[in-house]
């Protein structure tokens, strides 16, 4: 069907070309149209509604500032009377989701349901936005945008170009005996030995970590594990069998960062088995203080999941790095991160008044500058970062 297509509107260009270069400055649809019909009765055969579709499009194409596809002279007219609807030959193929869903999508920045997806919308490319998440923006056919690529890129492209998904990569199993420690420090839900699970835990967010994940390449090590604690006690315990059955832990948050900070290091350099610790399972604000503009709140917690439960309390931390639907606020700290609101309120080393820090041997307590600054500290349920609003 899609040759079909393909093949209709190559046969519309040439048929427009002809046309123009009998002379024929203004090609309108309704005129190729009917060219289109008539010279089946030749050699080319193309059934009426796909002549009618093709027409439709080769003449659309030609709109100005259309810079994708053919090329043709002769401007569609603007004004006047509008070519009848059209009902659509290239059905939209990318539908918008009905529901919101909001698990974050493997391979690419951004939720499952929501991508960019590249269409004919009234004959005339463009990318739209799969959800209505992020508004009215969601609704509109986004011509421009698809227009850019091809300018900015150098390459042709046709909405009908797919990057088929291929089944994740393999990966080898775990460390021996590595899932039974973990069970024995955590629930045992808590520990995941998935493919999909490893592979993002071991990968970040730059170009290379997210073409690795699109491209299912799996040559580079993967965690052999992930744990995902909830509670302060269940961090030190998995901390504790790290210790004592010589595994080594890389803590992680949104796994937004642009550096590969959170993938495992080559088996040379270091072979001991690795399991990515997940902190989003300590997530809570555990209490905020209006007056002092202090808060104590858990590392896992995101940006997004932050701003909306300190607004409940009518406070601000101002921290919004452009990651903060995903980012967590124990990545923030570690990352030294910096967000747009910068300039008004600072940013995240001068908000954090003190960290609460969880090894194998127990807590550490850690002062942001002069520690009398330090009114009170997160009780003995606190999370592993507490952070100034
Ligand atoms: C689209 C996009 C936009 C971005 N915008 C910004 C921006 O505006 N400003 C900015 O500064 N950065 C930005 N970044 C980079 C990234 O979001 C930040 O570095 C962020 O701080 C990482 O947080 P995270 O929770 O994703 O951490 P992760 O990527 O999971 O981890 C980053 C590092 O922190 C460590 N870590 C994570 N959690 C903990 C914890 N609880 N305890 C101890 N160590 C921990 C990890 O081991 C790792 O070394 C952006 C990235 C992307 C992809």
């Amino acid at each position: 069907m899609a040759a079909r297509f393909v093949a209709g509107e190559k046969t519309a260009i040439q048929v427009a070309s002809l046309l123009h270069e009998g002379g024929l400055d203004h090609v309108t649809e309704e005129h190729l149209l009917q060219r289109l019909l008539r010279s089946q009765e030749g050699k080319v055969s193309l059934p009426p509604p796909l002549a009618r579709g093709a027409a439709y499009i080769v003449t659309g194409k030609a709109a100005p500032g259309n810079a994708a596809g053919y090329d043709m002279p002769a401007p569609r007219p603007q004004g006047g009377a509008q070519p009848a609807a059209v009902a659509p030959l290239w059905p939209a193929s990318h539908r918008q989701a009905a529901q919101r869903v909001d698990k974050e999508a493997l391979d690419r920045w951004g939720f499952s349901d929501t991508r960019f997806a590249a269409q004919r919308i009234d004959g005339r490319p463009a990318v739209q936005i799969t959800s209505r998440r992020y508004g009215a923006i969601g609704e509109q056919p986004l011509y421009q945008l698809w227009e850019f690529f091809p300018r900015q890129l150098g390459v042709s492209l046709s909405v009908r170009d797919t990057m088929p998904e291929a089944p994740l990569p393999e990966v080898p199993a775990p460390a021996a005996g590595l899932l039974a420690h973990l069970a024995a420090a955590v629930p045992e839900a808590r520990v995941r030995s998935d493919a999909a699970s490893r592979l993002r835990a071991g990968t970040g967010h730059g170009l290379a970590d997210i073409w690795r994940l699109r491209t299912r390449d799996a040559s580079r090590r993967v965690p052999d594990a992930v744990v995902r604690p909830e509670t302060e006690e269940e961090v030190g315990a998995v901390l504790r069998a790290a210790r004592d059955s010589g595994f080594a832990v890389i803590p992680v948050g949104g796994r937004t960062n642009v550096t590969s900070a959170t993938a495992c290091p080559s088996r040379d350099a270091d072979p001991r088995p690795f399991v990515s610790m997940d902190m989003r399972g300590l997530a809570q604000v555990l209490w905020v203080n209006p007056e002092d503009g202090m808060a104590c709140i858990e590392a896992g917690i995101t940006g997004v999941a932050l701003k909306d439960a300190l607004q409940q309390h009518g406070v601000t931390m101002g921290m919004e790095p452009d990651s903060m639907e995903f980012s967590t606020l124990g990545g923030w700290i570690s990352t030294r991160a910096s967000g747009m609101k910068r300039a008004r309120y600072g940013n995240i080393e001068e908000m954090v008044v003190e960290v609460r820090v969880m090894t194998a041997e127990g807590v550490l307590w850690q002062h942001n500058g002069d520690a009398s600054a330090a009114a009170s500290s997160c009780g003995a349920h606190g999370g592993a970062v507490g952070g100034g609003t």
